[in-house]
């Protein structure tokens, strides 16, 4: 099976901000687990602007919010892709790094080196790690969040899934703090989430629940399954595979 999975900031970053390379590694291992097991894996992992900012801690934080994203995305994404490198390397896993703005997905000639591009990867067993080019992409021209990018990038390369980690099992009822509130497990095409959804922002990305229930309503009404998990919990990418029915997340149906 081809697999688009999306690791969000939250996963990846400690709560002082910095990067969890513990968890990043655990994470490493999974998905080396599962091309052993045949699949083929798209990452689009978030994290090179919570990680830059942890980095250059000694810098006066007053920038404004574009300087402080092209900047520490600069610093970050070559801290996170040094580290995903090195991490793949032990499992003998060539790893490229795709960095990519919006208008690689609507205009056509854009659209065609960025297809071409993926399909020459995987084509060489290259593990594409993809996050959006924070350096230059700003205000207009940005993704929502690597939510929106992981569907568009699961659409691109006719994924048949699409697994989005985050630091939350999934969609709940109500307030997932709320002990009344159930996880849903499953939800049918056409379902109407709105009611249990609330607009809540993770503090490491920017991405919310709100855009994920979106972007995989989208995804699985193209055709590909999407499931949100999450990415804290140990081995959790092999037990969705593997034993999905007793394993928290949230599954559309497409
Ligand atoms: N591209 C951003 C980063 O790597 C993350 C965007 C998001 O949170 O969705 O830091």
């Amino acid at each position: 099976m081809r697999i688009t999975i999306k690791i969000g900031s939250n996963v990846l970053t400690r709560q002082d901000g910095s990067l969890d390379v513990t968890r990043m590694s655990a994470l490493v291992d999974q998905i080396a687990q599962l091309r052993s097991q045949g699949h083929e894996i798209i990452l689009v992992s978030s994290g090179a602007v919570a990680s830059g900012r942890s980095e250059l801690k000694h810098i006066q934080h007053d920038l404004d919010s574009v300087d402080q994203r092209q900047l520490f995305s600069a610093v970050g994404q070559a801290k996170l892709i040094n580290r995903y490198f090195e991490l793949f390397r032990e499992y003998g896993i060539p790893v490229g790094q795709v960095l990519t703005t919006k208008e690689n997905f609507s205009d056509s000639e854009h659209k065609k080196n960025q297809e071409n591009c993926m399909r020459v990867m995987l084509e060489n067993s290259v593990l594409p790690i993809v996050n959006e080019n924070d350096t230059v992409s700003v205000t207009e021209l940005m993704f929502t969040d690597n939510d929106e990018l992981s569907g568009l990038m699961a659409r691109m390369t006719q994924s048949q899934m699409l697994i989005i980690l985050s630091n939350i099992d999934g969609i709940y009822t109500g307030n997932p703090a709320d002990p009344g509130s159930r996880l849903i497990s499953i939800v049918k095409p056409g379902k109407d989430l709105s009611d249990y959804v609330q607009e809540s922002h993770s503090s490491a990305g920017r991405g919310g629940m709100q855009s994920k229930s979106t972007v995989a309503a989208k995804t699985a009404a193209a055709g590909i399954s999407v499931i949100i998990a999450n990415g804290k919990r140990d081995d959790i990418l092999v037990k969705l595979m593997n034993d999905r029915d007793n394993t928290p997340c949230t599954e559309f149906l497409c």
